[in-house]
């Protein structure tokens, strides 16, 4: 397999304030990888860096071998890489199916005069319920966007994620406002669709618990650093993970 994302140095800042410095990572392709990390560690930071949003102030990142250090989030978006944001990002006024024809059609070129062709509307409001099938949501596609419950708004927010079919998927806090079952629910389908789609599959997530269930790799940040990366196992055991965690959520 060749190299997937790899980032070398890269650092963000803010005024004299490093949010995230000499960062090196290397992120496998096919497998669930889980960034945490304390409260200001750096977090979002990363996944904004990798995913586009933000521009890195140093270093590198490269993916499956092109420096992508200076492109924009379109232009990223259009090599396969997305994102879903921590903040609700829904549009409460559209209908389930219309939320998510929107990144569809974007995909497609088709932003501007949406229905201009009539067939490559239908062709795209057909990929759209693909979409919507893979999270689960179909039966609720002619429904306003703003009647879901909270539990069904995050999975429209994967699926819109999910609808420039990403090879590589950014997830920031897609459980945030959820019990730890409903998480576990959403994290365990995010792990069936990266086994299903051939997407790699980035989260940002607190739980811990739900974070050892489902991660095949985990990214731990501190201070805008990572302080370790690699298998649940090591981890877990991992002291200097510990001690940053006070020795609380890091326990079987
Ligand atoms: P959380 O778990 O609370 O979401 P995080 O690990 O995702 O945190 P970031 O949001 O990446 O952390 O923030 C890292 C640091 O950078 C924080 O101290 C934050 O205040 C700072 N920071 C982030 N974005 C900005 C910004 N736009 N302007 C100034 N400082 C910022």
């Amino acid at each position: 397999m060749g190299e997937f994302l790899t980032a070398r140095g890269i650092g963000k800042r803010y005024g004299d304030f490093w949010a995230v410095r000499g960062v090196d990572l290397e992120l496998p392709e096919g497998r669930l990888t889980s960034v945490i990390g304390p409260n200001g560690a750096g977090k979002t930071t990363l996944i904004n860096l990798l995913s586009g949003l933000v521009r890195a102030d140093e270093g590198r990142i490269t993916f499956r071998g092109e420096d992508i250090t200076r492109l924009p989030i379109h232009k990223r978006v259009r090599r396969g890489i997305s994102r879903s944001f921590q903040i609700t990002s829904v549009f409460p006024q559209l209908t389930v199916r219309d939320n998510i024809l929107l990144p569809v059609l974007a995909r497609r070129g088709e932003t501007a005069a949406p229905f201009r062709r009539i067939g490559a509307g239908l062709d795209g409001v057909r990929e759209a319920q693909t979409v919507l099938e893979r999270v689960g949501l179909s039966e609720q596609q002619d429904l306003l966007a703003g009647v879901l419950p909270h539990g069904d708004q995050r999975l429209l927010e994967i699926a819109m994620a999910l609808a420039p079919e990403p090879s590589l998927c950014f997830l920031d806090e897609p459980c945030t406002g959820m019990t730890p079952g409903e998480s576990q629910q959403i994290l365990r389908l995010v792990r069936r669709l990266g086994a299903g789609q051939q997407t790699t599959f980035v989260v940002v997530e607190h739980d811990m618990d739900v974070v050892f269930s489902i991660s095949d790799w985990i990214i731990v940040m501190n201070r805008g650093e990572v302080l370790v990366a690699g298998p649940p196992d090591e981890i877990r055991n991992d002291a200097a993970v510990r001690e940053v965690y006070l020795g609380e959520e890091v326990q079987e």
